[in-house]
């Protein structure tokens, strides 16, 4: 019997915040109770059908059979370039300015691999989708937390950073439209960013995966939209989100032809590329009829309102979120975080998930995903008036 253990970058990992509510849901199924699951940002929707279609055409020719390039297929490369001219009137060149990816959270976690040494500094916002930091430990690296908070409009404070780190830190994440809090960034804010990467010679790694998911006629823009932008970073993109891939695995990164090399090096010594029929499905995904996105946006859109509007008619604080599938809901005073999740759970059977689960100021908000249909969280607004009789 051998007893080994672990890794000291594996026991530097956050703790899992997560494993007594996945026991508390685990019993309450077990016992056959009716569980409304507000917590995972998975889309209940399926992948459209002509992108199911193409992947079973390419599944049947044996060429796609084999190992794919690291680089991925030259046509997907140039569909993800069209897409982005169409979309942001930004130019890539699809030989070195477009890496695709096994999802998006397999390039963000892998990216400090590139130019992360032993001990430097990572800029992370707080609360933040997990991969930033674990990716980060896993390189050596050690994450500085820069605070979104509401007073800030959940935009990290520049001014703010230890100005040694700054010097230091080599990578800078960031995200808008914004997991979990859902707030979206400025142009003045994508502004300042550059410059300041400029100034402190940062990467900037912009995280997009929400690009698509907007609401009431609001387009997020992308980060290589600005001048300088491309000179500073590259912006991570996925299809999980905006076509109902999340089980696909596929996403991109696009921008800075040094940062895209410098991945793309560490990624061909670790994985061997995505199953083209995979990449064939991407490439109608990306090239088809938008309109999908368009219906899926107004069904989001529809929930947003009736969970929004009914916690407000239960005298909840909430705003009405312009991004992203979440909704980042104020804790009613006399609870933690983790204890209205907890309450939410054992007394009324719907999960949601803690703020602080994201990070320290995380605190202070549960956030809910808008992945159910209106009736469940309709459902889910009357159960919750329960929890305050
Ligand atoms: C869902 C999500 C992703 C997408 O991940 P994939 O690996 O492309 O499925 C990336 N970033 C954030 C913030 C997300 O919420």
């Amino acid at each position: 019997m051998i007893n080994i253990d672990t890794s000291n970058r594996l026991k530097k990992l956050p703790p899992y915040l997560f494993a007594e509510m996945d026991r508390i849901k685990k019993k309450a199924i077990s016992e056959g109770k009716d569980i409304i699951d507000l917590g995972v940002g998975d889309p209940d929707k399926p992948t459209p059908m002509h992108i199911i279609e193409q992947l079973y055409e390419a599944a049947r020719d044996s060429k796609n059979h084999r190992y794919a390039m690291d680089m991925g297929l030259l046509k997907l490369r140039e569909a993800i370039a069209a897409w982005y001219k169409r979309r942001f009137n930004v130019d890539l060149d699809p030989e070195s300015e477009i890496l695709p990816l096994i999802g998006s959270k397999e390039g963000i976690a892998h990216i400090p691999l590139a130019y992360v040494n032993y001990g430097d500094e990572v800029l992370i916002p707080d609360p933040c989708y997990p991969p930033y930091k674990s990716g980060t430990i896993f390189a050596g690296g050690v994450p500085y937390l820069m605070p979104l908070l509401p007073e800030n409009n959940f935009l990290p404070c520049l001014d703010a950073i230890d100005c040694q780190v700054a010097k230091r830190a080599k990578i800078m994440f960031l995200n808008y439209p914004n997991n979990p809090t859902s707030a979206v960034a400025t142009d003045e804010f994508f502004k300042k960013v550059i410059e300041y990467a400029d100034e402190n010679n940062i990467i900037i790694c912009h995280d997009a995966a929400y690009s698509e998911m907007a609401y009431d006629g609001y387009k997020p823009p992308s980060f290589l939209e600005f001048e300088g932008g491309k000179d500073t970073g590259v912006e991570f993109h996925s299809l999980s989100k905006t076509y109902n891939m999340t089980g696909w695995r596929l996403g991109f990164v696009c921008g800075n032809a040094d940062v895209i090399s410098a991945l793309r090096k560490v990624k061909s010594n670790i994985d061997s590329g995505i199953f083209q029929a995979v990449q064939f499905a991407g490439i109608v995904a990306l090239e088809s009829d938008q309109s999908n996105i368009d219906k899926l946006i107004a069904i989001y859109q529809r929930r947003r309102d009736v969970l929004v509007d009914g916690l407000n008619s239960i005298g909840w604080k909430v705003e009405k979120p312009k991004a992203t599938f979440y909704v980042w809901i104020p804790v009613p005073p006399g609870y933690t975080s983790n204890e209205l999740t907890k309450s939410l759970l054992e007394k009324v059977d719907i999960v949601t998930t803690p703020g602080v689960g994201f990070g320290p100021n995380g605190e202070g908000y549960i956030r809910i995903a808008l992945t159910v249909s209106e009736e469940r969280l309709q459902e889910a607004i009357d159960r919750i008036k329960r929890l305050h009789r």
